[in-house]
C-alpha cells in the first residue's frame, strides 16, 4: 500500500507520464460533473458506496500511482479491452491486466485524428483519450492487447499495430480447440514479458483470488433479487465498473464491507428505492467506467434495474473456475472453458445469451427489459431483433435505446423510460381488474 498522493504530487506524476495536463483537467471536470448528476441524486445509497466512489475518482490518480509503483518494483502489465482476456493467467505470471475501455463522452471527438466518426463510441472514447494525452495508462504497460470480437476493434488494432487474441466466432468443437490454443499462447506471452513461470501453485492461487472477486460481485447481485433491493442498479453498475480497475484485494475488502452493510439494511427493511417501482433487466452493450446515462435515465424514471446481463454486469462475474485441479494443463483448460461460456454477440449463433437472459428474468423477477445499444455496435443491435422476438413470445415487454456517450439525448431517453414505465404499470392494472 503506498501513501496517498496530494493534488500537486498527482499533477507531477501526470506530467512525468507525458500527459496533457490542461486537457486532463477538462476530462476530470467533465467526469466529476457527470458523476454528480448520474449518481449523487440518490438519497438512500449505502454508506460503503463511498469506497467505490473514491475508487472511481482514484482511477486516474491514486490507482495510477499504485501501478507506477508496482512497475517500478519490476511488475509488468498489459492493457486490455474485453472480458475474454483471462486475468487468472496474467496474475499467475505476475502481470497486471489494465482494462482500457473508455466510457467518457469528453474524449470521443479526439479520436477523429485517426478513426472514422461512424464507429462505436467505446472505441472512439478509448483512443480519443490516448490521442489527446489524457490516458494515464498509455505508457504504463508492456503493450495493449486486443481481441477479435468486433470489426471496429479488429481494424483499430491493425491501425495502431496492436496484437490481438483470436476469439472464435462459433462455439463448435474446433472453435474450442482454437480458443484453448489462444489461451495457452497468451500464457506463454505473459511468461515471456514477466519472466515468471506459471506453475500449478501460482495459477491455483490466482484462480482463487479471481473467484473471490467474482463471489463478492455475485453476492451483491443476489441482494438485488429481493423485493426491496438494498442497492440500486446505478450503484451496482459503479461497483462492476470499479472492479475492473481497482486492486483485486482492495476490491474484495471493500466489497465485503459493503456486503455487511447490505445485510444490515435488509434486516432493517431498508431499500435503495423510495417505492416499489418497476423491476427491469438491463441488457446490451457494456457501460465502461464514466458511462451510466441509460441506467440514470431508467432509475430516475421509476424503473429499478435489478439485474444487468452486460459485460459490466452478470456476464463479467457469472461463472467460476474449479479450485481443486492439480496440473497447469487442467487449470488452463478450465479457464479456457469458463471464458468460452461468455455469451457475447460476436458469436453466431448466440443461443446461450437468450437462455441466460430468460433465466435472469425469472430469477430476478424482472417485469421488462431495457436494452441499450451503443451506436454502431452492429452485433448487439442486430441481435436485439431476435431478442425482442423471444421476449415478445414470452409476454415480456422491452424497450431498446441506441445511443452514444453524448449528454444531449439524456432527457429524451428519460421521456421514453417514463412512458415505458407507464405502459408496464398500465398492464399491471389491467391484469388486476
Ligand atoms: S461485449 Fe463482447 S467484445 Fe465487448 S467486452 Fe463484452 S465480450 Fe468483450
Ligand atoms: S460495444 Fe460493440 S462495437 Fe463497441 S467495442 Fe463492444 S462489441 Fe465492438
Amino acid at each position: 500500500m503506498i501513501k496517498r498522493l496530494t493534488h500537486s504530487e498527482l499533477r507531477e506524476m501526470w506530467s512525468d507520464l507525458g500527459m496533457n495536463l490542461e486537457l486532463h483537467d477538462q476530462l476530470l471536470e467533465s467526469n466529476s460533473r457527470l458523476f454528480k448528476k448520474t449518481h449523487l441524486w440518490q438519497k438512500k445509497r449505502p454508506a460503503a458506496m463511498a469506497l467505490f466512489d473514491r475508487a472511481l475518482h482514484d482511477s486516474h490518480g491514486q490507482r495510477v500511482a499504485e501501478i507506477l509503483d508496482y512497475r517500478n518494483s519490476g511488475g509488468k502489465s498489459v492493457g486490455t479491452f474485453c472480458i475474454y482476456v483471462p486475468d487468472e493467467i496474467a496474475l499467475a505470471a505476475n502481470v497486471l491486466t489494465i482494462p482500457l475501455c473508455g466510457g467518457s463522452g469528453w474524449s470521443v471527438s479526439y479520436a477523429d485524428k485517426m478513426l472514422p466518426r461512424d464507429i462505436c463510441p467505446l472505441v472512439r472514447s478509448t483512443f480519443g483519450m490516448a490521442l489527446s494525452g489524457t490516458c494515464p495508462y498509455k505508457t504504463l504497460k508492456e503493450y495493449p492487447l486486443g481481441e477479435t470480437t468486433c470489426d471496429a476493434k479488429k481494424k483499430t488494432w491493425d491501425l495502431f499495430g496492436i496484437p490481438a487474441m483470436e476469439v472464435p466466432q462459433k462455439k463448435n468443437k474446433e472453435d474450442k480447440v482454437l480458443w484453448i490454443s489462444e489461451v495457452k499462447k497468451f500464457m506463454g506471452d505473459m511468461e515471456k514479458i514477466s519472466e515468471v513461470r506459471v506453475t500449478a501453485e501460482n495459477l491455483r492461487e490466482s484462480i482463487k483470488r479471481c473467484n473471490r472477486k467474482r463471489a463478492v460481485l455475485q453476492k451483491i447481485s443476489e441482494y438485488r433479487k429481493l423485493r426491496k433491493p438494498p442497492i440500486s442498479g446505478l450503484d451496482a453498475l459503479l461497483i462492476s465498473q470499479v472492479a475492473l480497475n481497482m486492486d483485486i484485494d482492495s476490491f474484495i475488502n471493500a466489497g465485503n464491507e459493503l456486503l455487511a452493510e447490505l445485510k444490515a439494511r435488509v434486516d432493517k427493511g431498508i431499500s435503495a428505492y423510495d417505492n416499489d417501482g418497476v423491476r427491469v433487466l438491463f441488457a446490451g452493450t457494456p457501460s465502461p467506467m464514466g458511462y451510466a446515462k441509460v441506467h440514470w435515465a431508467a432509475e430516475t424514471s421509476g424503473l429499478q434495474i435489478v439485474a444487468d446481463e452486460s459485460c459490466t454486469g452478470i456476464r463479467y462475474y457469472r461463472d467460476q473456475i474449479p479450485e481443486n485441479l492439480d496440473t497447469v494443463d487442467e487449470m488452463v483448460e478450465a479457464i479456457a472453458e469458463r471464458y468460452f461460456k461468455i455469451d457475447c454477440p460476436c458469436f453466431s449463433p448466440n443461443k446461450e445469451r437468450f437462455d441466460n437472459i430468460s433465466s435472469i428474468i425469472e430469477e430476478f423477477q424482472a417485469e421488462a427489459v431495457v436494452h441499450n445499444i451503443l451506436q454502431f455496435c452492429h452485433g448487439f443491435n442486430v441481435e436485439a431483433g431476435a431478442l425482442d422476438k423471444m421476449l415478445k413470445d414470452n409476454d415480456i415487454l422491452s424497450l431498446k435505446t441506441v445511443c452514444d456517450y453524448s449528454e444531449e439525448d439524456g432527457e429524451q431517453i428519460k421521456v421514453r423510460m417514463e412512458a415505458f414505465r407507464e405502459i408496464i404499470e398500465g398492464n399491471r392494472n389491467q391484469e388486476t381488474e
